[in-house]
């Protein structure tokens, strides 16, 4: 069963993702429908409409492989990755749904590159989930903060957001399976990211002021070169 409950949260939240990803894929193909009617309407200096063309195609089929990836099965394969490569295609991967929902992202993080042993996809679905909650607690937008804090040995990945924030009874309950509050949750994404990151041999902190925001930490050991 456990796989199972795996296999439906995975379908679920690439099924969440899918209408950030049909509107962000939307845009270049409106954009790239109005240049080539631009050119069979015969308008001059064309030159530079091939180069925006090229360019939005990349942008879809960017996002069509990064969604094929995190919807493919998974086999644990722990490889050194980069930790910022991780997040920026995260964080490619989730702005257009923060957009939608007016929710302004922000990072902080030293160029200074960090290491870690892991799955990727593993770990981009630990991002994304959290991330998505983070948006998800903040129906009328807000802000969202990716903090990198380096220490000797363990990374942390803190997220902060302006949302609802959780009450403190229900904090001991994250991670339950199908423990949700929202109508069409399933309470399976946060159990998911807290077996993930333990077999990263890290863990997950999560702390919460209600009305405020919640603070979400992800440390990891990372890889010292
Ligand atoms: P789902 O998102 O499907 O409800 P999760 O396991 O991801 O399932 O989260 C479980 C519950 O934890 C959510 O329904 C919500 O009540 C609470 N939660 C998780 N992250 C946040 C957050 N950043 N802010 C407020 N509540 C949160
Ligand atoms: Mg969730």
């Amino acid at each position: 069963t456990e796989e199972l409950l795996r296999k439906s949260d995975r379908l679920s939240v690439v099924g969440q993702l899918a209408a950030g990803l049909a509107h962000e894929i939307r845009n270049p193909l409106t954009s790239l429908k109005g240049f080539l009617q631009l050119m069979q309407a015969g308008v001059p200096s064309q030159e530079r409409y091939y180069e925006i063309m090229i360019s939005e195609l990349d942008r879809i089929n960017f996002i069509v492989s990064e969604f094929l990836i995190i919807a493919k099965p998974q086999v644990t394969h722990y490889e050194e990755k980069s930790l910022h490569k991780i997040l920026d295609t995260v964080i490619q991967l989730i702005e257009p749904e923060a957009n939608m929902k007016n929710v302004q992202m922000k990072v902080c993080m030293s160029l200074e590159p960090i290491v870690v042993s892991c799955s990727e996809i593993q770990m981009k679905q630990v991002f994304i989930n959290l991330l998505k909650n983070a948006i998800e607690a903040m129906p009328h937008g807000g802000f969202v903060q990716i903090e990198v804090l380096k220490g000797p040995t363990d990374v942390t990945i803190r997220i902060v957001d302006t949302g609802t924030g959780i009450p403190e009874e229900r904090l001991t309950h994250l991670g339950e399976p199908f423990y949700t509050t929202k109508e069409k949750g399933t309470g399976l994404g946060l159990m998911m990211c807290y077996k993930i990151i333990e077999s990263h041999q890290g863990k997950i902190e999560i702390r919460s002021r209600l009305h405020e925001g919640t603070t979400v930490d992800i440390i990891l050991p990372f890889i010292v070169k």
